[in-house]
């Protein structure tokens, strides 16, 4: 009982209060590194959305008329406070999602930048302007905000995702509603309380914690006027469906499954060592993660061995303990379902040449180890399907034109990276890769802040991308004023 009490429901954030959640239902979080529970999620629904969005809403008219130089500040502010607690940031990111802290460190790192990139506001917001369009008439476009936006945010990066979408809307003057993912509550809420401290005025920022039901009821509130969603491809193709039968502006980030070539001409150690990086790192949580290699021509020995090599080496653990390089992955659940994408591989005739299967580190834990199979085919439903998991496949191919044929028969097209020496290689994959975040002789074709992120064909749903020039895009109106003083 005594334990049980120490655990704390969280509170959602309106009008620059924390308060109790309408919702009576709360859903346990827990440490994957040792499924210790460490918070109870209050499940919002309609009543709680309704409540941060009527707050963001009555804030928005005072806070668009704040001079976006002066709006920049209360960024400064939270880039200050950031810095300052990054390291107990990150450490909230390890608890509650298993990344290591190192990895989680990078990822604040990432968001911070965010907040950096919106500050530049009072330049990136400048309209354009023309003298006499006509005979004594001029013509002014100026970017004006729009009124609430909301976000909904997958697990796996639970204090950058939202960052990528709160400071570009707030700067450009329009207040936010955050929906954090239900499995990772605690990095956000760490979030709002620098928000607080900030001193954003109350109703600018929000948050509301709770799963599909908060979701929906954002995609649906006729106050909302546009949506960024970042999560797996079903489901944001229902956001963006939903968010546009409602008159939303809708941006919705989907899931992945990206291939690594690795030509015969590639610098093979640098190769298998970002490949490794790209399939293991975040145990395989990333939108960015390599899951199936392509080994062309005579390349497939050696990076069939040199990946079997690298995968047994990496030292599997709770994250938050020094020297380890590969956490648990999110939940129970989700483990059962790669270990059910192991059994499948071995069902369909791969060749299972590391198995992570026997858990490596603490048995409470939702741990895995780095597993790798070989002749891999692109039929298979490894081959296939989005595993998120740290399960990465080796297909041969014959040329890059024939990696090129399997990758663009694949549905989706978040990330893509080639290895080579060859320049006329390199230039021919970025020329016609369909993945519109691609990397050369890189393993994670991951964009700053200061450009979009996003993917193509069944990876992206809307038009403007996630942060960089765009987000100042989206999250605005282009106001055509045309004057004539005669
Ligand atoms: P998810 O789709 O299960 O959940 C994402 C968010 O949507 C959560 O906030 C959840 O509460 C909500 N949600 C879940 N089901 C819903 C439904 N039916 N209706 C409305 N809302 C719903 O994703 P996840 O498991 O949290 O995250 C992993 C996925 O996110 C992977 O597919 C990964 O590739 C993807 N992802 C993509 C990017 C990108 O940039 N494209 C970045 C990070 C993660």
């Amino acid at each position: 009982m005594a334990v049980e009490s120490a655990v704390e429901t969280l509170r959602n954030y309106v009008n620059g209060e924390w308060i109790d959640a309408a919702a009576g239902e709360t859903r346990e979080v827990r440490n994957p590194a040792t499924g210790e529970v460490i918070g109870r999620v209050p499940m919002g629904g309609a009543a709680d959305v309704d409540r941060a969005v009527r707050a963001a809403a009555e804030a928005y008219e005072a806070w668009r008329r704040v001079p976006p130089v002066e709006r920049a500040r209360y960024l400064f502010n939270l880039k200050f406070l950031l810095e300052e607690r990054a390291e107990e940031l990150a450490r909230v990111v390890t608890l509650e999602n298993g990344k290591t802290f190192h990895e989680s460190r990078g990822s604040v790192r990432r968001g911070i930048e965010c907040v950096e990139v919106a500050s530049g506001a009072p330049s990136l917001l400048m309209g354009m302007a023309i003298e006499d369009v006509a005979a004594g008439i001029d013509c002014e476009s100026i970017r004006q905000p729009l009124g609430v936006f909301a976000c909904i945010a997958p697990f796996n990066f639970p204090a950058m995702v939202p960052l990528w979408f709160y400071p570009f809307a707030v700067v450009c003057g329009n207040t936010f509603v955050c929906k954090p993912s239900e499995q990772v509550p605690l990095s956000q809420r760490f979030l709002f309380e620098l928000v607080h401290e900030a001193g954003f005025p109350p109703g600018v920022l929000n948050l509301v914690n709770g799963g599909r039901e908060a979701a929906d009821a954002i995609l649906r509130h006729p106050q909302v006027c546009g949506v960024s969603f970042v999560g797996s491809s079903p489901v944001a193709k229902h956001v963006y469906e939903t968010a546009a039968a409602h008159g939303k502006r809708v941006q919705a980030l989907g899931g992945a499954k990206n291939f690594l070539v690795v030509m015969p001409d590639a610098d093979m150690d640098k190769a298998l060592d970002s490949i490794t990086e790209s399939a293991y790192g975040c145990a395989g949580e990333r939108c960015l993660a390599g899951t199936v290699v392509l080994a062309v021509g005579e390349s497939h020995g050696a990076v069939r061995e040199g990946l079997a090599k690298r995968a047994r080496a990496l030292k599997v653990g709770d994250g938050a303990k020094e020297g380890v390089e590969m956490g648990p992955v999110i939940s129970e659940p989700h483990r059962r379902r790669v270990l059910g994408y192991i059994e499948k591989g071995i069902e369909e005739g791969a060749d299972l040449v590391v198995d992570g299967r026997e858990n490596p580190a603490d048995p409470a834990g939702y741990f895995l180890g780095p597993t790798l199979f070989d002749r891999v085919t692109p039929d298979m439903v490894i081959a296939q399907e989005e595993i998120f998991g740290p399960v990465l496949g080796i297909a041969q191919a014959e040329s890059l034109d024939s990696a090129l044929e399997i990758i663009h028969a694949h549905p989706l097209a978040n990330a893509s990276s080639i290895f080579t020496t060859s320049g006329r290689h390199a230039r021919e994959f970025k020329y016609r890769i369909e993945a519109s975040m691609t990397a050369v002789n890189l393993g994670v074709a991951a964009p700053m802040s200061f450009f979009g992120f996003g993917g193509a064909k069944g990876s992206f749903f809307g038009d403007l991308k996630a942060h960089g020039r765009e987000a100042f895009d989206f999250f605005t109106d282009k106001k055509i004023v045309i004057s004539r003083w005669s």
